[in-house]
């Protein structure tokens, strides 16, 4: 098997060549998933012209067989996702749908048995070149030979109609390459300051790269509303809207849109009128902000004087001003996958333990609950597949398959290392140690098992770690663990209620999909009941429990969810003065009783009205 190489010192680029013509530039309105709130306004930047970088790479002929399977691979792939693209076109007017249909069209004919196709599979087999090579070799020829015919002579439409095949071709090598490369392909080098990216789809990875004070705001066609890439843009504060189906299709250089992360309206090239609504909305965030910046000093204290801790997520050190000065005590979630994101090698003990210790001090003695590596699902970790700790060729059901606690078990060594690193941070500040998507008591054993294995090796090793092990608690993430609550509460320290795969799991919807986003439903009642269920088994055994998945974000659910016993709320650090506002403007006792008609419904609709109305009472 071929392997791309890091940043080679050859390289050639598959680059796209804007169209010749320029056309006048209606006002279009796109609508998607609100994932992060704020209004942004820029110039687009469409990361649909990824910078695939690779080097021209040469095969044994012994791998011919091989690399043939890697392009029907991706040609599958490819195939696969153009066709979900088709799919999706409904849901626009029908001008547009007139504009990108057969741009999609002539995608999936080119990964038929066309030029390219033929062209590439002979390069490979004649010349020994690696799928990805071969394709971004057979591409660029084609596109050359293509332009080759633009004399000048030509009229301008007939000139523009070989620059668009040329284009297509070239776009349709970079899928294939991207796809054959799974590599992180975005580079946000070329992004201008103030940019709105735009993007077919973004996996949490490439978010991890951006720079949020460089971004107006990003979009993508892909992505539900509690997927991680969401989760990512979130915790940067970048106003983002998912799942804005055609707008990577229809943009083009020199566009400007407006992306409104609440309502998820995304309007191109605005007029006059949406311009000025826009400036306006942006002053009213402003103030909105400085609002709640107030309320940072304030107790998170409920109207007859319950304390309830209200802790921040961290997805990447980047957040940590921001932490700061939320007013959150604590990090009730540190998610590490951002250390090993975006690398080729898997960090090491004193990577990691410097790590978690800068972030230990700077919490300066508020808790932080650091989270083991949680891999699967959508959550693509190279340092991971390089390093053969887990297959290239990802499973049937990833969302099923080896994740979080599992891959964890099965590779001791990478639990090892980072149970030793987070003891040793834990010298520094009180540290909780948390295991992702448990499903089984003897998961919570064995993983103990370890924890008290490396504990008594850093001692010997003369490491300076406390006397009494940080709490080792576990996600209740999935309906198995929740309904096995009582049992999982012996074996446990501690209790986080992670809503967002809970409520993938327990209503079969993939959290990261656009087309069943509307599925996806943290309120619906199952979900509910197995966050009651699981937080009473919690409460049986006074044992610490909190919420950390999104909906603890929801300042009007806040309400319900201390009604239900939860004193502890974990969230992206700019929700903590809403969710605070909400606390204060409550009792517990009416919580209470509140909690108890709302757990009498049925209904995920008449739930989000009480909800809105007992909020609205309260405000
Ligand atoms: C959750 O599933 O609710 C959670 C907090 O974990 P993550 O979002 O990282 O999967
Ligand atoms: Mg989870």
């Amino acid at each position: 098997m071929s392997r791309i190489s890091p940043p080679p010192p050859q390289h050639k680029r598959l680059a796209r060549s804007a169209l010749a013509i320029a056309e006048p530039r209606a006002e279009r309105l796109f609508t998607g998933i609100a994932v992060s709130a704020g209004i942004g306004i820029g110039p687009v930047f469409g990361t649909t012209e990824p910078d695939a970088v690779i080097t021209r790479h040469k095969i044994q002929a012994s791998d011919i067989a091989a690399e043939g399977a890697r392009l029907e691979a991706a040609i599958i792939q490819s195939r696969r996702q153009l066709a979900k693209l088709r799919a999706k076109l409904a849901v626009l007017p029908e001008e547009s749908q007139a504009e990108i249909a057969p741009m999609i069209d002539a995608y999936t004919r080119m990964l038929g048995p066309s030029r390219l196709i033929r062209g590439v599979r002979q390069r490979i087999e004649e010349t020994l070149l690696s799928a990805e090579s071969a394709v971004m070799v057979e591409a660029e020829a084609i596109g050359d030979a293509i332009l080759a015919q633009a004399e000048p002579t030509l009229p301008a439409e007939d000139r523009a109609g070989l620059q668009r095949r040329a284009d297509e071709i070239c776009e349709i090598g970079r899928r294939l390459v991207r796809n054959l490369t799974r590599a992180p392909f975005r580079s946000f080098a070329g992004l201008p300051q103030g940019a709105v990216l735009v993007a077919e789809s973004l996996r949490p990875a490439d978010a991890a790269l951006l720079d949020p004070s460089r971004l107006a705001g990003v979009v993508t066609e892909e992505g539900g509303a509690d997927g991680h890439t969401a989760v990512m843009l979130r915790a940067l504060g970048v106003p983002s809207v998912l799942g804005a189906t055609g707008l990577a299709h229809v943009m083009k250089p020199g566009d400007t849109a407006i992306v409104d992360g609440a309502t998820g309206r995304v309007v191109l090239n605005p007029g006059a009128g949406a311009l000025t609504e826009a400036k306006r909305a942006v002053s009213a965030f402003t103030r909105e902000r400085q609002r709640y910046a107030k309320l940072r000093r304030l107790p998170a204290e409920t109207a007859d004087g319950e304390l309830i801790e209200l802790q921040a997520n961290l997805e990447l050190p980047i957040e940590m001003p921001l932490i700061v000065q939320s007013g959150a005590v604590g990090i009730g979630l540190l998610r590490t996958e951002f250390l090993f994101m975006n690398r080729e090698t898997i960090p090491d003990e004193a990577v990691q333990t410097e790590t978690y210790r800068n972030i230990v001090e700077t919490m300066h003695g508020d808790p932080v609950t650091i989270r083991v590596l949680d891999w699967g699902g959508e959550k693509e970790i190279e340092a991971l597949t390089l390093a053969g700790v887990v297959p290239e060729l990802v499973d049937t059901n990833p969302a099923l398959g080896m994740r979080g606690i599992r891959l964890m078990l099965r590779r001791p060594e990478l639990l090892e290392t980072q149970f030793a690193a987070i003891l040793r941070a834990s010298a520094f500040g009180p540290v909780r140690v948390l295991l992702p998507m448990v499903t089984t008591v003897a998961e919570v054993r064995a993983a103990r098992e370890v924890y008290d294995r490396v504990a008594r090796r850093l001692r010997r090793r003369g490491e300076r770690i406390p006397e009494k092990l940080p709490p080792l608690g576990i996600m209740i993430e999935t309906p198995g663990a929740a309904l096995s609550a009582d049992a999982l509460a012996l074996e446990s320290d501690f209790f986080a209620i992670g809503t967002n795969d809970l409520t993938a799991y327990t209503l079969a919807v993939d959290r990261s999909e656009s087309d069943v986003a509307e599925l996806y439903d943290p309120i619906h009642p199952a979900v509910l009941r197995l966050v009651q269920f699981a937080t009473e088994a919690a409460l049986r055994t006074r044992m610490p429990v909190s919420i950390c998945g999104e909906l603890a974000a929801a300042p009007h659910v806040a309400p319900l969810l201390l009604g239900l016993g939860v004193r502890s709320l974990s969230m992206n650090a700019s929700a903590v003065p809403k969710v605070k506002q909400a606390i204060r403007s409550v009792k517990i006792d009416d919580c209470i009783r509140f909690a108890r008609r709302v757990m009498e419904q049925g209904d995920a609709e008449r739930i989000r009205e009480m909800l809105e109305t007992f909020s609205t009472e309260t405000r």
